[in-house]
């Protein structure tokens, strides 16, 4: 293979784990990609509203970036009050929108951030999570975060990292940080 077809390898990249950084190392992803001018879509499933400092940060990185939300918010915390099921139909649409972002020719690079979380919650079948993921266009990087990251998912992925907790200040009962965390 020569280094052309090398550099043009689309990968499968997980980031799990129960450490701090896996959509951080995403979100990392897209300001080198940007500065090679590539378009990203981030999709993220499962939690709330975005966080205020990756939504500004990112609007900064316009034309190359954007993200939105797919799914119904939080599942079983903070104020959710919806039936399973809706959470399940939502996900479920989701990953059909994630499907059809990844073949529309549009992105170099596509995040589904917590899409692991979306499936050990169950809301969304595996099988058809590695469908998705099987059958994405070559070139295209396809990245994963969450922890739980099922087996057959990392089993299918090029590169892995598992972000493992050391100590994280919220052990010492230190909140959140605005830049940091938010
Ligand atoms: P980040 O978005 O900061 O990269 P993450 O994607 O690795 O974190 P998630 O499981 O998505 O982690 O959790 C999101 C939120 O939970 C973040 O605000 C993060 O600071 C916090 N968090 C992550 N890991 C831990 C941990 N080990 N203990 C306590 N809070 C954590
Ligand atoms: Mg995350």
């Amino acid at each position: 293979m020569t280094s052309s077809q090398e550099e043009n390898k689309g990968l499968v990249i997980v980031y799990t784990g129960n450490g701090k950084g896996k959509t951080t190392a995403a979100l990392g992803m897209c300001i080198r990609a940007a500065g090679y001018k590539k378009k990203i879509k981030i999709l993220q499933f499962v939690k709330g509203s975005w966080k205020y400092g990756e939504l500004k940060g990112i609007e900064l990185l316009k034309g190359f970036v954007d993200m939105e939300q797919v799914g119904e918010g939080f599942v079983g915390i903070v104020d959710d009050n919806k039936e399973f099921s809706v959470h399940q139909e939502a996900a479920r649409k989701g990953l059909a929108y994630a499907r059809e972002i990844i073949h529309s020719g549009q992105y170099d690079i596509v995040i589904l951030d917590e899409l692991n979380i979306a499936i050990d919650l169950g809301l969304i079948p595996l099988a058809d999570a590695l469908e998705v993921i099987q059958n994405k266009p070559a070139q295209l990087h396809l990245v994963i975060t969450g922890r739980s990251a099922k087996p057959e998912i990392i089993e299918i992925a090029d590169l892995v990292t598992e972000m493992r907790e050391i100590k994280h200040p919220f052990q010492k009962g230190i909140l959140a940080q605005r830049a940091i965390d938010w």
